[in-house]
C-alpha cells in the first residue's frame, strides 16, 4: 500500500505526482475547481479503505468521522443560499449519518455511511448545478487514488 500524505491543497490524500495529466501546478487535481475542497472531501471517503474488502473497524471508524465533517463542510458551503433540493439531500445524509454509527452493527453502518455519502454526493452536485456546472464525477479522479488496487464492495 502506496504511503499517502493530505494534500496541501485540497487536504485529500491522493497521488501529487505533477507529471500527471489534469494536475494543476500545485499537483493537485481539484485545484481550480469550483468547490474544489467538497469535491476532494467527498473523494477521500469515496475511495477511502473502509469501502475496500480488507477494510478493518477502525477504517470503518475513521470513515465515519470523516463524514460528519463532510456533511458540516457542505452545510457552511450552502449557508443561507436558497437551495431547497441541496438541502434535502444534506438532511437525508444526516439522517442516514446518524442511523449509521458504526458502535453497533458494522455492516449496517456500512449501509447507511454508503447512503450518507451519495445523498453529500447530491448536495455538491445541487451546488455545481446552482452555478450552472456538471455534476462531480468522482471516477475522472479515481487514478489519483489507491481505489483500483483493491476491489470495492460495491456489491453490499
Ligand atoms: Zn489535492
Amino acid at each position: 500500500m502506496r504511503a499517502s500524505i493530505a494534500c496541501r491543497t485540497c487536504g485529500a490524500e491522493h497521488a501529487s505526482a505533477s507529471h500527471k495529466a489534469g494536475a494543476g501546478k500545485t499537483g493537485c487535481p481539484y485545484e481550480g475547481l469550483a468547490y474544489f475542497d467538497l469535491r476532494a472531501g467527498h473523494d477521500r471517503i469515496y475511495f477511502g479503505r473502509w469501502r475496500k474488502m480488507d477494510a478493518g473497524p477502525s477504517d470503518i471508524v475513521r470513515a465515519y468521522h470523516q463524514i460528519g465533517r463532510h456533511l458540516r463542510s457542505i452545510d457552511r458551503a450552502l449557508g443561507d443560499k436558497d437551495l431547497p433540493a441541496a438541502r434535502r439531500d444534506l438532511e437525508k445524509a444526516a439522517d442516514a449519518y446518524h442511523s449509521g454509527d458504526p458502535g453497533a452493527d458494522s455492516r449496517e453502518a456500512f449501509r447507511f455511511m454508503d447512503h450518507a455519502l451519495s445523498y453529500a454526493h447530491r448536495a455538491i452536485d445541487d451546488l455545481l448545478h446552482e452555478i450552472g456546472l456538471p455534476s462531480h464525477a468522482p471516477m475522472d479522479f479515481a487514478e489519483w487514488y489507491d481505489a483500483v488496487e483493491v476491489p470495492f464492495r460495491d456489491e453490499w
